[in-house]
């Protein structure tokens, strides 16, 4: 253990919440947060994100994503390499949240980018009315999510300030931030956001 900050707490809180709202039903979706800067905790593979205990989460190295600690011999999330590609390249995010809502599936379907609309919601994001663009990126739903992991790694390469949150075709959502409350507020604004488009704004 590191001696530094533990997120597990509020991350369960925070899949109890998800897992309520419907974004992390039948064990989907993942959450991580950064407590130095080397290592994440994320949550482990196959485990009901309602009900999250100190065991149902790994810490990783960023650096190679070998385990380091926790998990009572559970596996990491397979989808730990998007995390570990939005901590390399987003060196201010310390929490990143991952869910798979029917509303990201519905807004992203023939969209790509999927942009976003400047309604009051999406000053959550940062963005009013001074031309920041409002698109969120659209990455194919590989089932190698390694392959998922490196093109979300290359475009944020890329896009140096993006806006802090990505989709995965018929898959779902992440959003990061600097701070759980921040990545929170963000993943919230974008699936209300979402849920506009989805119900046809
Ligand atoms: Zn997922």
């Amino acid at each position: 253990m590191t001696g530094a900050w533990d997120p597990r707490p509020p991350l369960a809180a925070i899949g109890r919440r998800f897992y309520e709202r419907g974004w992390m039903w039948a064990t989907a979706g993942n959450l991580s947060a950064r407590p130095d800067p080397d290592s994440f905790w994320i949550t482990a593979s196959g485990v009901s994100k309602g009900d999250l205990g100190p065991d149902d989460f790994l810490r990783i190295a960023l650096a190679d994503g070998r385990v380091l600690e926790g998990g009572a011999n559970r596996k990491p999330s397979a989808e730990t390499a998007i995390h570990r590609a939005i901590y390399q390249t987003q060196t201010a995010a310390h929490a990143c949240l991952h869910g798979h809502s029917v509303e990201s599936i519905l807004a992203s379907r023939g969209r790509d980018p999927v942009v976003l609309p400047r309604v009051e919601m999406i000053k959550a994001l940062g963005v009013w009315d001074d031309g920041t663009p409002t698109a969120l990126p659209v990455f194919t739903n590989h089932p190698d999510v390694a392959l998922i992991g490196r093109a979300v790694e290359t475009f944020l390469r890329d896009h140096p300030r993006p806006l802090p949150a990505l989709i995965v075709r018929d898959h779902g959502v992440t959003a990061w931030g600097r701070t759980i409350s921040e990545a929170l507020r963000h993943f919230e604004a974008v699936e209300f956001l979402l849920a506009l488009l989805a119900r046809g704004f």
